[in-house]
């Protein structure tokens, strides 16, 4: 048997016929760059994510980029992320200049662990400690950050908030949306995301006027009015032809976050059965809803191997990530060495994602954990 780690054919034999009615559309009026669909996508997200504004954008990695500039983020700066993250989380921070301080993970969630940013503010001196300038919280795998501790930490230090909402459109902490949780709540399109577009996209939501304001100016090189630059912003902008598919997608999108969470209740329930229970550890939710961008499971020992096993038999499956960021090549001037945030190279090395997607089937799913279970039964 074959299972993907995602089949977005699956998915697009659904919608085939409303997105090339939509494209064709788009084709006819020849406008392609932001216009009606971006703005009338921009407004559906705000409300989908609860927050007063949205601003579509080229991808999730510009979001970020854009917000940390429209915060007025730069050189000397300061931002506390996660190093257990995709790279564009710490990238975007080194991009516009500011140095990245990474804060462990809480091992149950994979998430910035609040504790671990106080002892790493702790540890900074005191003029380090003045050049903090945000927070930039991710929501891996479809889980929010503990935002109540870092929104009041953030608070006292006037701190920006910045989320990386990449992988958690719709995912929910204490009854309010991710994007709605902090000053800046960045999201990505990309095709693997569980709204993700026919290319890259993005999309920035806030519900500052003034941090709207200056993110519709700077998508736009910062022209304002157009060809007069009080700023310097950038080509941050978002297709018309993007902004069509994901309007339609978010159409199903509840749907399809309902067969995620299902299939993930029913891997733990299978695990269960099996027998693994004690070999696989599967996602901890603490925070309603996880909307399952990934199902991750953590197993003690042979993860490559494991991964190997189920390359083998066909069953896609991803290490996310095996480089804690913080021993990048990249911010090897940062100092970091193995040691520094043993939760997140913990994670590296223990944990794999399954496939999760909602066209999965009952009898695929059953086809991923028997795998499993031969492989630790074999004992290879
Ligand atoms: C996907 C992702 C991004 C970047 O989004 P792109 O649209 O690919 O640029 C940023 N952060 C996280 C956590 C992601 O998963």
């Amino acid at each position: 048997m074959n299972v993907p780690l995602l089949d977005l054919k699956k998915q697009y034999a659904q919608i085939k016929e409303e997105c090339l009615r939509v494209t064709g559309e788009i084709y006819d009026s020849q406008h392609f760059i932001l216009g009606p669909h971006v703005e009338a996508l921009e407004s559906k997200i705000s409300g989908y994510c609860g927050a007063e504004y949205a601003v579509g954008v080229s991808s999730g990695t510009d979001a970020l980029l854009l917000s940390l500039m429209a915060a007025d983020i730069g050189p000397n700066d300061r931002v506390i992320t996660s190093p257990y993250t995709f790279f564009a989380t710490a990238g975007a921070i080194a991009r516009v200049g500011a140095i990245p301080v990474f804060a462990d993970i809480d091992p149950d969630t994979y998430n910035i662990s609040p504790e671990a940013v106080a002892r790493r503010i702790d540890g900074l001196s005191q003029k380090a400690r003045t050049t903090v300038k945000a927070v930039m919280p991710v929501h891996l795998y479809g889980q929010c950050a503990e935002m109540d501790e870092l929104n009041a930490m953030a608070r006292a230090n006037d701190w920006i908030v910045i989320e990386d909402a990449a992988q958690a459109i719709g995912s929910e902490y204490k009854g309010k949306r991710a994007g709605s949780l902090g000053d800046f709540g960045c999201f990505s399109f990309f095709p693997s995301k569980n709204l993700g577009g026919f290319g890259d996209g993005g999309v920035v939501t806030t519900n500052s006027k003034e941090f709207y304001d200056m993110l519709v100016i700077l998508r736009v090189h910062g022209g304002h009015p157009k060809y007069y630059h009080r700023y310097i912003g950038g080509n941050f902008r978002l297709d018309a032809l993007q902004a069509a598919i994901v309007s339609i997608k978010l159409k199903y999108l509840d749907a399809w976050t309902a067969a995620r969470q299902s299939n993930a209740r029913r891997y733990r329930q299978m695990f269960t059965d099996a027998g693994l229970a004690d070999r696989i550890r599967t996602p901890i939710e603490r925070h309603d809803r996880h909307i399952y961008n990934q199902f991750i499971i953590e197993v003690d020992e042979k993860r490559d191997r494991l991964r190997d096993c189920l390359l083998q038999n066909g069953v896609g499956c991803e290490i996310y990530y095996p480089v804690p960021l913080h021993l990048q090549e990249c911010f090897s001037g940062l100092g970091h060495k193995p040691g520094d945030f043993p939760t997140s190279e913990h994670a590296a090395d223990h944990t794999l994602a399954i496939p999760v997607y909602p066209e999965l089937t009952e009898q695929q799913q059953a086809y991923v954990v028997e795998t499993i279970r031969a492989f630790y039964e074999s004992g290879l």
